[in-house]
């Protein structure tokens, strides 16, 4: 099986770092957020958890991906974050109010 890396440019991964600071920065979360790139299983994007000790999130964000499917994974996952334990289903209203929340920073802030 032939595995195809795809790498982010310098560039990509400033404005991914912008995008990522500019986020957890306005999204109002109530504990801190952890989001670290990394190597995972090609079948997946990026996951989110909760430390209950430390009270923080911690985001895993697959680092083969290409920059808009990175930034796509950090939207879904801070989703996650701001609507842990308020819907039944894991992406119910409530993460999709969240959702839409992040989209729209990224519009006010980065992508204008
Ligand atoms: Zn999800």
């Amino acid at each position: 099986m032939k595995i195809i890396y795809i790498f982010m440019s310098h560039e990509d991964l400033r404005y991914y770092y912008k995008v990522v600071k500019t986020i957890k920065g306005k999204c109002g979360c109530k504990y801190p957020i952890n989001i670290r790139r990394m190597k995972l299983s090609s079948t997946l994007c990026g996951d989110c958890s909760f430390d209950k000790d430390n009270k923080k999130f911690h985001i895993r964000i697959n680092k083969n991906q290409s920059i808009a499917a990175s930034i796509d994974t950090i939207f879904h996952e801070i989703s996650h974050c701001l609507s842990w334990d308020k819907d039944k289903d894991d992406h119910g209203e409530q993460w999709g109010i969240a959702y839409s929340k992040i989209y729209r920073i990224y519009e006010k802030y980065i992508h204008n």
